[in-house]
């Protein structure tokens, strides 16, 4: 049994306050011991806020984060321009490539004070299109990255069907398709059993309606009962919203709660072109949204409804999509301060419970990002749960002087990822364990490889 001794340390009612807490050899917090006056602990932390889930990612496309930002004077630059590359991208990458990538980005995602992530994964065939031998090799080939990293991984292998509305897929997407819904759960049950070979999370989902056929989603959702978070892309983009239109007469969102039941256990990425009854839609279903801010922005797909969502009660968390930006204070205070560019008001996050916005954000990320990937947490730091938090330096001017009331602020609103000393995993400290790693030198391998063959 290890045993810590935080000075500062913020749970979901603020913060406390000389607080010891014993982990087990797993990392399992055993005993939270608040006050606390002796001597007996290990290491002392000054400063601790919970881990941040990143509830949505494609890991391999952290390896052309800034390699799509030439933009030629006389052609279109938008998302569908990008998605062209990324599939070009996605048909060079085999699983030794994969696994590569995703180690370094979950690497450095711990950096950034992430300590766990869905992957929505959907590279699941070989790049003529067919099966590996293990149905779940490249998921494989994350939870294997995941535990070298030492993030805590739910895997989403996601359903991916055709090509856009009553359209077949086109021969670069041959990679992601599953023929038919019994393709698709043959892949989940391997997939299940490599989850639980690595002691990882399971999810389940579609691509997104537009790439699934629609009696398909009706076997997934009949399928899952619920078992499993259901992860789906929805209304990224205006092009999809109109797509959507003309073959199912309805936006998407109202078409998806049309068809099917759909509640809390429902995790919605994106969601950005929503109208007045979407919002409520999906708000008195009590669903949960994925914001990536950085991607979102990135990809030109549009500004969140922030605004009305939170006046109904919206519940929401973050994800880093593309990984175009790693960090989720830059996705808050993106999200933030785009709502503040907006309206000329400062208050962007706010209820009748706190005046406090980073408290607010913080139970909002962290609850609704936990339960994204399978797990229901009623605080951030409770017996039987992982010992997983971010130590901030104490010694960081702005920290320094902070007062108790504005320093969660203070950590949100001032500061980058110096004011992160160490990110800690299961109770170890994963920052100082993957310095110790050579992470960098398959990476780069790797993008020379495939940059060579592109
Ligand atoms: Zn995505």
């Amino acid at each position: 049994m290890k045993k810590f001794f935080f000075q500062k340390i913020l749970q979901k009612e603020g913060w406390l306050f000389n607080t010891k807490i014993s982990i087990d050899k797993e990392g399992k917090i055993k005993e939270i011991q608040k006050n606390y006056q002796g001597a007996d602990y290990e290491q002392l932390i000054p400063i601790a806020i919970p881990g941040i889930p990143n509830a949505h990612s494609h890991a391999f496309q952290y390896a052309m984060a800034g390699m799509t930002e030439n933009h030629p004077y006389n052609s279109q630059s938008d998302f569908w321009s990008w998605r062209k590359n990324m599939y070009d991208f996605a048909l060079n990458i085999d699983p030794d490539d994969f696994q590569n990538i995703a180690t370094m980005l979950y690497s450095e995602m711990l950096s950034n004070g992430y300590t766990h992530v869905a992957e929505f994964h959907y590279l699941h065939h070989d790049k003529n299109g067919q099966s590996y031998s293990s149905l779940s090799e490249m998921g494989e080939r994350i939870l294997i990255a995941g535990k070298n990293a030492g993030i805590d991984v739910t895997l989403v292998p996601v359903f991916y069907n055709q090509g856009n509305f009553n359209t077949a897929f086109h021969k670069k997407q041959r990679r992601f398709i599953n023929k038919n819904s019994d393709d698709y759960f043959k892949l989940i049950e391997c997939s299940r059993s490599k989850c639980k070979l690595y002691n990882s999370n399971l999810g389940v989902g579609i691509h997104s309606i537009r790439a699934v056929k629609d009696f398909m989603i009706t076997e997934l959702i009949d399928f899952n009962q619920n078992k499993y978070p259901f992860h789906l892309h929805i209304s990224e983009q205006l092009k999809e919203v109109e797509d959507c239109l003309n073959n199912y007469s309805l936006r998407p969102v109202e078409w998806l709660y049309s068809n099917f039941e759909v509640g809390e256990n429902h995790h919605l990425v994106h969601a950005t072109h929503l109208n007045k009854k979407e919002i409520k839609l999906i708000t008195q279903n009590k669903s949960n949204v994925i914001l990536c801010p950085t991607t979102e922005g990135n990809l030109a797909d549009g500004f969140f409804k922030l605004k009305e969502f939170q006046e109904n009660k919206g519940n929401w968390c973050l994800g880093s999509d593309s990984h175009i930006g790693l960090s989720p204070l830059e996705e808050i205070r993106l999200l933030d301060y785009g709502l503040r560019l907006q309206t000329n008001s400062r208050k962007t996050f706010y209820n009748n419970e706190t005046a406090n916005a980073s408290h607010l954000v913080m139970n909002k990320i962290f609850f609704n990002g936990m339960k994204a990937m399978g797990i229901e947490r009623k605080n951030y730091f409770e017996k039987e749960c992982s010992l997983n938090f971010i130590e901030i330096d104490e010694k960081r001017p702005l920290i320094k002087s902070s007062e108790n009331e504005d320093l969660l602020n203070t950590i949100f609103y001032t500061g980058d990822i110096r004011n992160i000393k160490s990110t800690y995993v299961k109770g170890l400290n994963r920052t100082e364990i993957n310095k110790n790693i050579d992470l960098s030198k398959n990476y780069y391998q790797t993008i020379r490889k495939i940059k060579e063959k592109m």
